[in-house]
């Protein structure tokens, strides 16, 4: 029985995360939740899962958590109501939980970072959704790894085809999760993209793009954040830097393909030119699963891949053009330091902003290369903690200048 801590547990890969335990009694069991805002959803998911401890992000919410538990008819309450807290050193505990052996990291956006340091410093296991901790603190999070022995395991598809294509190649066992160092015999990675909301339209098209158009992705059933990112393509960027830290490989051998069909979901070139890649539905159960029980795999009732079903697998290049997002991305990736944070918060921040209908889909680019523009002559390549955290903060502030100054 693994015990499971989730962080986000109200967010798309929480729910899915507890889908599986659902499915899996006998294997899984939660311990410890932390949440946003969505109080109804949360009080289910205690009422179901009886973890033993629970955070808000938001403290001030804790009162109306309570009151919610507390007001459930008795045959309802949880037999044990959970410690509750909340706040930053709420999420810090329970990432790092001691009853719990993996953490699945299931919060959006660089919020992530500190419970992910917490929970790597305690030694947990980490299965990583949040992906953007990994982006902005690479630097950081990598040598922590390193002094607690804490694994990452991929809960991102394309990282997760990866690793799942790595496991059969001896000679990467051993470095497998050694994560940062060249992995031996990889030559190159073929990150596969579905193109995203917009992969149909034209690059005139786009002008006219709205909240509603750059929420409805194709082929994945997701979160708004990386619904957008999915839309500009930052979300493929954000995934090659992603890789960069995983498997060690430098950027010129990481490539972007895109796959409308998302069936194919990544490849690995090896030494000896063979290429191995990861097929399945387009379903975030599976290499949420695969982190759940590696080394080991579960059997699933899930839907089978049946190739003649899908009749056709088509791959193209990538339109630079149309998707400036990917070369910003790439650009950070290769300066490095405290770059892919600037490029992560701009991002962040500018997603937020279109989201709220202050600025268009067009603007996303150009708010995050005026934040990268302007931070190459500050660039730290040795970042700390607290670097990455005052960049962060800087990148958000520029973005929101923009804004008011109306530049975009
Ligand atoms: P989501 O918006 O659906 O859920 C986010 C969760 O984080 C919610 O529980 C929310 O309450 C919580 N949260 C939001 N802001 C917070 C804050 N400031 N502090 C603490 N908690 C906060 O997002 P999602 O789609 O589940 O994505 C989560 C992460 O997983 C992202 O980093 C995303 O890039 C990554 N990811 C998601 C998918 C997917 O299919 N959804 C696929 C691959 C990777
Ligand atoms: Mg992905």
């Amino acid at each position: 029985m693994k015990a499971i801590s989730l962080l986000g547990s109200t967010g798309s890969i929480g729910t899915q995360t507890l889908e599986i335990v659902d499915e899996f009694p006998s294997q899984f069991k939660v311990v410890a939740l932390t949440a946003g805002k969505n109080l109804p959803l949360l009080v289910k998911q205690i009422q179901k899962h009886n973890p033993e401890i629970v955070a808000l992000a938001d403290e001030s919410l804790l009162p109306e958590l309570e009151e919610r538990l507390n007001n459930l008819d008795i045959e309802q309450r949880p037999k044990i109501l959970p410690q509750l807290t909340g706040g930053s050193d709420g999420l810090n505990t329970v990432a790092s939980w001691k009853s719990a052996d993996l953490v699945v990291t299931g919060i959006v956006g660089c919020a992530g970072l500190l419970p992910t340091l917490a929970a790597i410093r305690s030694g947990k296991d980490l299965a990583l959704a949040n992906k953007e901790t990994l982006i902005a603190a690479g630097p950081v999070v990598l040598p922590e790894l390193k002094i607690s022995g804490s694994r990452l395991l991929p809960a991102d598809s394309e990282h997760s085809a990866i690793f799942q294509c790595l496991q059969g190649t001896p000679w990467a066992e051993n470095a497998r999760l050694s994560t940062g160092v060249p992995t031996p015999g990889l030559r190159r990675i073929q990150l596969t993209a579905s193109g995203g909301a917009f992969r149909d339209w034209s690059t005139e098209e786009l002008k006219k793009a709205t909240i509603k158009d750059a929420i409805s992705h194709p082929n994945w059933s997701m979160g708004r954040k990386i619904t957008v990112d999915s839309a500009t393509l930052m979300n493929k960027g954000l995934e090659v830097i992603e890789a960069h830290y995983l498997f060690g490989l430098d950027y010129d051998h990481i490539e972007i393909v895109i796959h409308p069909q998302s069936i194919i979901h990544s490849m690995v070139e090896l030494a000896d030119s063979s290429v191995l890649a990861q097929l399945g539905w387009p379903d975030m159960k599976l290499p949420i699963l695969y982190c759940m029980s590696w080394p080991n795999r579960l059997e699933t009732p899930w839907r089978r891949l049946n190739l003649t079903e899908v009749k056709q697998l088509t791959f193209s290049s990538p339109d630079i053009a149309k998707y400036p997002c990917m070369e910003l991305a790439y650009s950070a990736g290769q300066s490095g330091g405290t770059m892919p944070a600037v490029l992560n918060a701009a991002n962040e921040e500018a997603v937020a902003q279109f989201l709220n209908e202050k600025i268009h889909f067009l603007d996303i680019p150009k708010m995050i290369e005026i934040a990268c523009e302007r931070h190459k002559k500050d660039l730290n390549s040795n970042p700390i903690l607290d670097d990455i955290i005052s960049v962060d903060k800087w990148a958000r502030t520029i973005v929101c200048e923009q804004i008011y100054k109306g530049t975009c």
